[in-house]
């Protein structure tokens, strides 16, 4: 069944440029691109977005991380696209990252894998709400 699953390429992976070729490793794995904005976002604003890791030691780190310059926040949809863009993008740790992972080519650490991606139906529409209006969503 055709789903929505939100996703943002971080701000390690914007400024080495390589936002571009994160897309078409997303699109050849057959996502449609729903809506796409790049913008930045504020230490308060990140911490909004990662609430549920608020008690989390590296939370300052993460908040820090995300509000430190552009990032290209995205709505993608295609059948099982929540676990399927999980898959794609590989383990948090591009250390322990399956070859042909996103996090495996572009990501240099835990805390800058270049890639976030919604882990569950209720997380996703919450994400997706947070960074796009209804009227950006046809
Ligand atoms: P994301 O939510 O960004 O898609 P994830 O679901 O793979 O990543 P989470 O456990 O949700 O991983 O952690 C959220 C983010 O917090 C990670 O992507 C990473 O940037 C950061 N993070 C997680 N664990 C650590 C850690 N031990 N040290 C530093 N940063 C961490
Ligand atoms: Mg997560």
């Amino acid at each position: 069944m055709s789903e929505r699953t939100f996703s943002i390429i971080k701000p390690d992976a914007v400024k080495k440029g390589d936002a571009g070729a994160i897309l078409a490793e997303i699109v050849k794995a057959g996502f449609k691109i729903v809506s796409i904005k790049k913008i930045s976002i504020s230490k308060s604003q990140a911490e909004g977005f990662y609430h549920v890791h608020s008690a989390r030691p590296f939370f300052g780190e993460l908040t820090e991380f995300m509000s430190s310059g552009a990032i290209v926040p995205m709505v993608l949809e295609k059948d099982n696209a929540i676990a399927d863009l999980r898959k794609l993008m590989g383990a948090t740790d591009p250390a322990k990252a399956e070859a042909g992972t996103i996090r495996k080519m572009f990501a240099a650490s835990i805390g800058e894998n270049a890639i976030h991606g919604s882990d569950a139906e209720d997380t996703a529409a919450f994400e997706i709400g947070y960074f796009f209006a209804g009227l950006e969503l046809k």
